[in-house]
């Protein structure tokens, strides 16, 4: 989707650090990140099937969430994070949900005691 910046790392139009890609998702190291181990994983899906916010799952779609779901104990084990130490996945969602980027991601973060509150501290 133009001006979409999640679907111009999908392009390689604005470079990240890739952790994991597949034919339907992306995952890759935030950018600003909030703790040691702190990956974006996003869905494939842009121009015909973008998928803006959590709110915007249906049947249609589910497939990419699920992959993503599938490989975050995957991505989350190689960056040392377990059962034991932990860690929190977390969707932002629309204004009051506090989503800056407007392309649904699933925030993977861990490596340190995050406040149990707040995301953000
Ligand atoms: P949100 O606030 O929408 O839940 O999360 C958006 C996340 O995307 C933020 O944690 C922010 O640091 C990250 N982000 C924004 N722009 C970029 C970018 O260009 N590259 C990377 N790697 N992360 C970004
Ligand atoms: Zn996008």
């Amino acid at each position: 989707m133009q001006d979409c910046i999640f679907c111009k790392i999908i392009d390689g139009e604005i470079p990240s650090k890739k952790v994991f890609e597949d034919e339907l998702i992306l995952a890759f190291h935030d950018i600003s990140p909030m703790a040691p181990v702190h990956i974006i994983f996003i869905p494939k899906a842009t121009v015909d099937s973008h998928i803006n916010s959590a709110h915007g799952i249906s049947e249609a779609n589910s497939k990419y969430i699920a992959r993503i779901f599938e490989k975050i104990p995957e991505v989350a084990k190689s960056f040392g994070l377990s059962d034991d130490n932990g860690y929190r996945i977390v969707t932002n969602t629309g204004k009051d949900g506090g989503q800056s980027v407007n392309h649904i991601h699933f925030h993977l973060i861990g490596g340190k005691a995050l406040p149990i509150t707040t995301l953000f501290g």
